[in-house]
């Protein structure tokens, strides 16, 4: 259904008239984030520039009986910020640094400011925000709060809950709150956390203060390659086994090894089956002896050469090969998707083997990069857009991968958040008195369903829905 002339004409008050777009072109580009397989159409897109204007544009919509969604970059990959006939708040103006506190170690940002950005303001105090996530360079901090977004260096310093120390938020009538602050407090539940990784679907988030930590005096970056992927992936046990906890621990098997070389020349050998990237931090002496040690796990797990970066640029490259990875299929395939599961750590070798498997029972080539020593698992399934069959069968590959991880005691996302694309498994991992708890708490806030539908439950379900995952059977919870 069209927004109402008379909806577009109050957003436009609020906000101004060229900052309301609903021209065909335009709302183009925000029929999907990067899960392409997602898409549908919103009904214009809105660009406030202030907490207060949110306020504003939530209540008219919500008044309106309108849905809308809030979008950082839109790099997501789970279909969270899209919006069918709705209304896109787009916080790309919303892009500022507001204050950076060294001597407490804080900043207070906007929810358009990327991590990129935000540590080009820090790293000159000596400061930086931990999450790393790939995608640093365009994503935003508003959309790492609610994916609660990790990264590769997020093995040692933690997900973006660990680093958010407070929000101000608009609920979905308008409210505005400012939750914690930037020193502890312990009055209360944590408010603010609690709201981290939910995805967009209770409050939008327009104010952020992020914790800082030190940039780690020297870094090493080493890297070793594999023959086997099972001798790599039992590399990632030895290494955290034998008490070495790296700031990284990242793995890349052939196909995107052919990829990366094919686009970007990392310096990874073609022939190799996977390469663990390892990357120490920390003061020069302990990281001496961490090395030594790292270096000899890997030289018993069969490594064919291990090398640590001499330069600088030497580890830009390597890091460059492993975070632009996804990016540098395109030089190998016309299309791909990207599966975001989690196994523990000790599984990591049985779901690589599951992976190739259900790849050869589809018929389909998986590359795969990894958050391995958090078990973080990332396969791309590549498939043939010219192929009316090929995303369904690439989407049902995705779908065995995760079912396997749940088998082995793992998640169906270990940071992409669920979104629209797995919102069909979560009652394969949760139960239905866990996901009526959950749904009962979004509709708290989000009683009309108005801000993000669609998202995270099946079928949009709301507490109290008969024949779905969403009720509290009688006697629940006692
Ligand atoms: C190449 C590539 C690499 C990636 N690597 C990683 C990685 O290493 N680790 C990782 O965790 N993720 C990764 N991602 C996924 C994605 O980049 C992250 O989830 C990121 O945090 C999303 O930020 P965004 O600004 O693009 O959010 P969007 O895609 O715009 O939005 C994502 C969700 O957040 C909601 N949202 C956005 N802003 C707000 C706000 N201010 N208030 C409330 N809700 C909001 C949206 O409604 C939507 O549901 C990668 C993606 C790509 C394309």
């Amino acid at each position: 259904m069209p927004i109402p002339p008379s909806l577009i004409k109050k957003l436009r008050r609020i906000v101004g008239r060229k900052q309301v777009e609903t021209g065909p072109a335009e709302l183009l580009v925000y029929e999907s984030d990067g899960l392409r397989l997602h898409t549908a159409r919103p009904g214009c897109v809105v660009y406030p520039a202030s907490t207060d204007e949110v306020s504003q544009l939530v209540k008219v919509c919500c008044q309106a009986g309108v849905p809308f969604v809030a979008r950082g970059a839109g790099t997501g990959l789970s279909g969270g910020a899209i919006c069918d006939g709705g209304v896109i708040i787009q916080l790309s103006r919303m892009n500022r640094v507001l204050a950076v506190h060294p001597d407490d170690r804080y900043a207070v940002v906007q929810p358009g400011v990327t991590n990129e950005y935000l540590n080009l303001q820090t790293r000159g105090h000596g400061l930086e925000f931990a999450p790393d996530p790939s995608s640093g360079v365009s994503c935003t901090i508003g959309g790492n709060v609610a994916e609660d977004a990790g990264g590769p260096h997020t093995l040692k310093y933690g997900v973006t809950h660990n680093h958010v120390l407070g929000q101000t938020v608009v609920f979905p009538d308008g409210e505005t709150a400012t939750l914690g602050g930037p020193f502890p407090v312990s009055t209360g539940p944590s408010f603010s956390t609690f709201l981290i990784g939910t995805e967009g679907t209770i409050a939008i988030t327009t104010e952020i203060i992020v914790r800082l930590v030190p940039v780690a005096p020297a870094v090493v970056t080493m890297l070793a390659i594999y023959s086997k992927v099972a001798d790599a992936t039992d590399a990632v046990s030895g290494i955290l086994t034998a008490g070495v906890l790296p700031a990284a621990l990242e793995m890349i098997d052939h196909l995107c090894i052919q990829a990366v070389e094919a686009h970007l020349k990392a310096g990874f050998p073609t022939d190799a089956a996977a390469v663990l990237i390892i990357e120490l931090d920390g003061e020069e002496t302990l990281m001496k002896r961490e090395a030594e040690i790292v270096a000899r796990v890997c030289r018993g797990q069969g490594t064919a050469a291990f090398y640590t970066a001499e330069t600088d640029e030497e580890r830009l490259r390597l890091w460059q090969g492993r975070k632009h990875a996804a990016g540098a299929l395109g030089k190998i395939t016309q299309a791909f998707y990207t599966n975001d599961g989690v196994v523990p750590r000790s599984r990591l070798t049985d779901i690589f083997q599951a992976i190739y498997r259900i790849g050869d029972k589809y018929g389909l080539r998986i590359g795969n990069m990894c958050h391995a020593g958090d078990g973080v698992i990332h396969p791309q399934i590549l498939f043939d857009s010219d192929d009316p069959q090929g995303p369904g069968r690439a989407m049902d590959c995705s779908r065995d991968i995760l079912l396997a991880c749940l088998e082995m005691g793992g998640s169906i996302t270990g940071e992409h958040g669920v979104g629209v694309e797995k919102r069909g498994y979560i009652d394969q991992m949760y139960s239905a008195v866990d996901l009526a708890h959950m749904i009962r708490l979004r509709d708290g806030f989000n009683p009309g369903g108005c801000l993000n539908p669609g998202k995270i439950f099946p079928n949009n379900a709301k507490d109290g829905e008969t024949g779905s995952a969403a009720s509290i059977p009688p006697g629940a919870g006692e």
